[in-house]
């Protein structure tokens, strides 16, 4: 058994998560533990962020893979042309929840709730195709997208 430092209760060992690799235990509990930082991410939103990205840019095969296996977790087997209505851009995707976060991480103007609207539903990717490049013709935007991960996915 062992006291928490911070809600003062003795607890089992295995209420306690290891530090310096595994050689002692945590002082505060797991429940407090998980407490603080959950209190340190809502605090901290900006170095959260940070945080997020450091990982990403020094784990990029890792978060590829997790969103990898998370996007096609989402598919629903359907093709859907999407419009964001802020930069007028047509686009299709298997998966609009996912489509809709890319843009974001790539860095377009989109933030939740700008303008992302799903036109229309198709069973066959070419009919999708076939409405994107119909609404590129009447002068929307989009095409040409040369991520190639984005294009292998979605
Ligand atoms: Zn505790």
């Amino acid at each position: 058994m062992k006291k928490c430092k911070c809600c003062h209760i003795e607890k089992n060992y295995s209420e306690y998560t290891k530090t310096h690799k595994g050689k002692y235990y945590n002082s505060y509990c797991k429940s407090c533990t998980n407490k603080k930082s959950r209190k340190w991410h809502l605090d901290n939103p900006e170095k959260q962020k940070q945080h997020v990205v450091n990982f990403q840019t020094n784990n990029p095969d890792k978060c590829r893979q997790t969103a990898k296996k998370w996007m096609l977790d989402k598919k629903d087997g359907y093709h859907y042309v999407y419009h964001i209505a802020d930069t007028n851009y047509v686009g299709i995707t298997c998966n609009p929840y996912i489509r809709k976060n890319n843009h974001t991480f790539m860095g377009r103007d989109l933030n939740k709730g700008t303008g992302f609207q799903i036109l229309s539903r198709h069973t066959f990717r070419k009919e999708a195709l076939q409405v994107e490049s119909y609404l590129h013709s009447l002068g929307f935007n989009g095409g040409g997208n040369n991520n190639d991960f984005l294009k292998s996915n979605i």
